[in-house]
């Protein structure tokens, strides 16, 4: 950053409903801690003193409802405060979920409609605030002793695990400001791609399979059926994107909408919600603080996402280099290729590629550099509807010995030998 000679201590004092927006320089960490008052980032309450440690390039804010002084040491790429901010807004819907929360948890099952807490999606274009709002109503309402279960439905970038997936997981306590989301027992389910378009029908497969198994687990646990969710989704909202949030919000079934930061997706979703009573849509400003990522941010933010499932946010975890035989390890992917060869079909058909045919690979230099899933599935027809346990790296393969060395989380044996491949790559640095 600009600023690293400015790297001393410095002390920010902030008004009532007010907020400091900082962004962590590219180079150095950034420390911060609350001197007095109070204060919160993304919903997660600060202890008083206690110093924080950003990494590089993360952006956040430090919220007040009633007034804070900061401290900061450290350079930042920018740093300001601004008293115009969305949060009463948000604070207000999470009044509404709270009201609806403790009917859930007072009515009885007979009564199908109030018994479920608030299913909650937040839509929006790319850059609206979408991740940060799921995770202050996540906190806000871990604040208050429910555990809601947090869903990503984005596969670009991911807060729960690697890109390329969606995943689940319970939300026990407030979001901490610089882990993030616990790693410790997501439902995970791999798509292998960062965008939908490779294969729409195993994206609508996998979100189906995830709304089912958070419908049994909801249906056995009262505790998290009324804590209930807060889905978070991809900023793609045109097309297939629009089509996919129906879907959605249908397969969750989703009965509080909100959408941030755009008139149109706003009003084409009330229009859809007309024939859905129980659905409501709510309009929520976008928040002048979100920061804008190109394209060339996001790649690189996948990657960093990729590393620290391997090595940690601050290299605590130590992964391990495996070697495998060639014939250790069943490579298999979803969609693609051609259901038969065409000189198998009648004459004049087109060999249709099935989008959800499950398919072997034949361990080749191709798999260089993937990332590959670990999958739970116990046969091969179970590997299109399972969820994964992990994943793997692959840094080397060597032909002529028929030798494959991975990168794991861990040494020892993978949890299964079923390997889900997609487009999902890393380039190691
Ligand atoms: P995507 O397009 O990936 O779906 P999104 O709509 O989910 O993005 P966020 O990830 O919530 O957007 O926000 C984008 C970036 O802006 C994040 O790095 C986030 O931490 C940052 N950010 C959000 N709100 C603020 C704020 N009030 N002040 C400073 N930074 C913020």
């Amino acid at each position: 950053g600009g600023s690293a000679s400015a790297s001393s201590i410095k002390q920010v004092k902030l008004e009532r409903e007010s907020e400091l927006r900082i962004e962590v320089g590219n180079e150095s960490p950034l420390k911060l801690r609350l001197l007095n008052g109070s204060a919160e980032i993304f919903g997660s309450e600060l202890a008083p003193e206690t110093w924080l440690t950003f990494p590089p390039r993360v952006k956040f804010a430090v919220f007040t409802w009633y007034g804070a002084t900061m401290e900061m040491d450290g350079a930042t790429e920018t740093d300001y405060t601004a008293d115009e901010t969305p949060m009463v807004s948000y604070v207000n819907v999470h009044a509404v979920l709270e009201g609806r929360r403790n009917r859930a948890k007072a009515s009885s099952p007979n009564d199908s409609e109030a018994y479920q807490g608030p299913r909650v999606i937040v839509v929006g274009p790319t850059d609206s605030g979408k991740s940060t709002l799921s995770r202050m109503l996540l906190s806000w309402a871990a604040k208050q002793g429910w555990k809601p279960t947090f869903v990503d439905l984005d596969i670009g970038q991911g807060s729960i695990t690697v890109p390329g997936c969606i995943a689940a997981t319970p939300i026990e306590l407030p979001i901490d400001p610089v882990e993030g989301i616990p790693l410790e027992m997501p439902l995970v389910y791999f798509y292998g791609h960062t965008t939908p378009s490779n294969n729409v029908d195993l994206y609508k497969t996998l979100v189906n399979e995830l709304a089912q198994m958070l419908e049994t687990q909801f249906s056995r646990n009262a505790e998290s059926r009324a804590a209930s969710m807060v889905i978070n989704t991809m900023g793609w909202i045109e097309g297939i994107g629009y089509e996919l949030l129906l879907h959605a919000i249908d397969t969750f079934k989703a009965n509080v909408v909100l959408v941030l930061g755009q008139e149109k997706l706003f009003s084409m979703l009330k229009a859809v919600a007309k024939s859905k009573p129980n659905v409501d849509v709510v309009k929520l400003q976008k928040s002048g603080g979100v920061v804008s990522r190109n394209a060339k941010f996001r790649q690189k933010a996948r990657g960093y996402r990729i590393r620290e499932y391997f090595y940690g946010l601050t290299n605590d975890l130590s992964p391990h280099s495996n070697i495998a035989n060639f014939s250790d390890l069943l490579v298999y992917r979803i969609g693609g290729g051609p259901q038969a060869p065409r000189s198998a079909l009648p004459i004049g058909a087109d060999p249709v590629a099935n989008p959800l045919r499950v398919t072997p690979v034949n361990i080749d230099r191709d798999l260089l550099h993937m990332v590959l899933s670990v999958s739970y599935a116990k046969e091969p027809d179970q590997i299109l509807t399972s969820n994964v346990a992990g994943f793997i790296y692959i840094t080397d393969i060597d032909i002529q010995r028929k030798k494959i060395t991975y990168l794991a989380p861990s040494a020892g044996e993978l949890p299964s030998k079923y390997l889900i491949m997609g487009t999902l790559t890393w380039l190691e640095t």
